[in-house]
């Protein structure tokens, strides 16, 4: 994206270019068709290319497409498409029922544009018996269907179903490229724009959804209250919900990872929160390899023990105890 404006056509697009390259000639000459597998972490994009793919193909212009602004392309861009069916947006499992409608869909003409597309988020939630019945369509996918099945666990699909898609795969941008585009399409200062890159780890669509949340404020305030004074992890600044205690647990264990590699002899600019430095070198002296990765073990398995919905307070004084005993 860029200017942080809509993402409507492939020129809009930062950084996949190489997997642009591969859909760009697919489209350009009429290959784009049948199944294709979209393959690479969360939050760098593979759904938006999907989506423009799928107006390229459904666009009502004859040069330029997707053009970005006829009924086809806005249609798309909205998920309003009648020719444009997703599937599976935040749910646990996808299941046969789901597939059976792409099998009956699938066999009816396009109701406005000249390609019936499918696009199945999160793909590797298929259970068995759903991989199994969309087998029949990815076997001899008629000439106006296509689908595309995304995911970042490319290992859980099983391989009856891998073997019958194209698979293209995306990649994180290098993290100080991502700085970059921050600080010029995005208008951030230099503070925040490294933070964001490398907490998200190259992910622009992850950055993006992080920069309008104060996480660098928030972040900076767990740092002072509980890492610098070793006082009790608590709820009014961990915050109450599920989803704000591990935001913070994550930051935590980042805060940790990065003293881990200042001490390993990282380059400064190479740690996530290079705007505390001097704090990360402080905290350097006091912890051993050993007790960092007990701490940062002891994190991610709070993660986990979160997940199971254990008793939050009880978790939090636990860890505190944990962490603040070196
Ligand atoms: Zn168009």
């Amino acid at each position: 994206m860029k200017s942080g404006r809509l993402c409507v056509r492939f020129d809009d697009v930062i950084g996949h270019e190489r997997a642009l390259s591969i859909v760009r000639v697919h489209l350009e000459n009429n290959r784009f068709s049948g199944a294709y597998l979209f393959s690479g972490p969360e939050g760098i994009g593979k759904r938006m290319v999907a989506k423009i793919a799928a107006a390229q193909l459904n666009c009502t212009k004859e040069e330029n497409r997707p053009c970005g602004c006829c009924s086809g392309c806005l249609k798309t861009q909205k998920e309003k498409h009648p020719d444009l069916h997703i599937i599976a947006r935040g749910r646990s499992q996808i299941k046969i029922e789901d597939i059976r409608d792409i099998l009956k869909q699938a066999n009816f003409r396009p109701y406005e544009g000249k390609v019936k597309v499918f696009i199945i988020d999160n793909a590797h939630k298929l259970n068995i018996e759903a991989a199994n019945s969309l087998l029949k369509v990815l076997e001899e996918p008629p000439a106006d269907v296509l689908i595309i099945l995304i995911t970042h666990k490319p290992q859980n699909i099983i391989k009856t179903v891998l073997s019958r898609c194209k698979v293209i795969k995306f990649t994180p941008m290098v993290r100080a490229q991502l700085e970059n585009v921050l600080i010029k399409n995005y208008a951030l200062d230099k503070t925040s724009a490294h933070f964001l890159a490398y907490y998200a780890e190259g992910r622009l669509g992850l950055a993006l959804r992080l920069k309008d949340a104060p996480l660098l404020q928030e972040k900076n305030k767990i740092f002072d209250s509980f890492v610098l004074s070793s006082k009790p992890l608590d709820h009014n600044i961990m915050g109450q919900s599920k989803e704000q205690l591990q935001v913070c647990l994550n930051i935590l264990a980042s805060w940790f990872r990065d003293i881990y590699l200042l001490k390993a002899g990282l380059n400064d600019q190479e740690v996530i929160h290079s705007d505390r430095h001097s704090d990360l070198l402080k905290s350097a002296r006091r912890y051993s390899y050993k007790q960092l990765d007990e701490i940062i073990w002891a994190i991610s398995e709070s993660v986990v023990y979160l997940e199971r919905n254990v008793n939050s307070k009880l978790l939090l004084h636990n860890l505190g105890a944990q962490l603040w005993k070196a």
